[in-house]
């Protein structure tokens, strides 16, 4: 089962292009100035079997969705029903883009399953003093862009090009 508090359809903040975006329950941290604090606490939110939430998601990507992104809460609090979702999605639609943020440092993470589904990791938690509005898709300056299977190939941390 996945924990999630809620889905949009439709996104140009969370990633490149349109997005469907997948806020899932759950985060470890108590960032200050964090953006969905309601979304911290473990017990929170609704659940759902794997499959049917990653049908979920398919259902109402369009011909102009580029990805899907997974925000939170901290997604991969969750890693092994995420990795259950991403089979599925990259299995049935390997051409969409996998965003997810995480408070973890990619270092952290990097050997995690999921890692080999996801394409672009935001990784790093929220820090207030180091929050800058001019940055695209992500919130305070420590956080990166990361190009995840470019990363893991090269095995050193690779931020994906300008974006905006
Ligand atoms: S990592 Fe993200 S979701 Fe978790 S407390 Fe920090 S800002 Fe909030």
């Amino acid at each position: 089962m996945i924990k999630y508090a809620e889905v949009l359809y439709e996104s140009i903040v969370d990633g490149t292009g349109i997005r469907v975006v997948a806020f899932l329950q759950g985060c470890p941290r108590a960032c200050e100035g964090c953006h969905n604090p309601e979304l911290q606490p473990a017990e929170g939110g609704r659940e759902m079997d794997e499959e049917r939430f990653a049908e979920q998601l398919l259902k109402h990507v369009s011909p102009l969705h580029q990805g899907i992104t997974f925000s939170g809460g901290d997604p991969l609090m969750q890693g092994e029903a995420l990795l259950s979702v991403l089979k599925i999605i990259k299995g049935k639609r390997p051409d969409l883009s996998i965003w997810v943020y995480t408070g973890y440092r990619f270092d952290q993470v990097r050997d995690m399953p999921v890692m080999r589904y996801i394409d672009v990791l935001v990784d790093g938690p929220f820090i207030l003093q180091q929050r800058d509005l001019t940055l695209a898709f992500r919130g305070s300056a420590n956080q990166r862009l990361i190009d995840v299977p470019f990363s893991l190939r090269e095995g050193r941390v690779i931020e994906i090009g300008p974006v905006s």
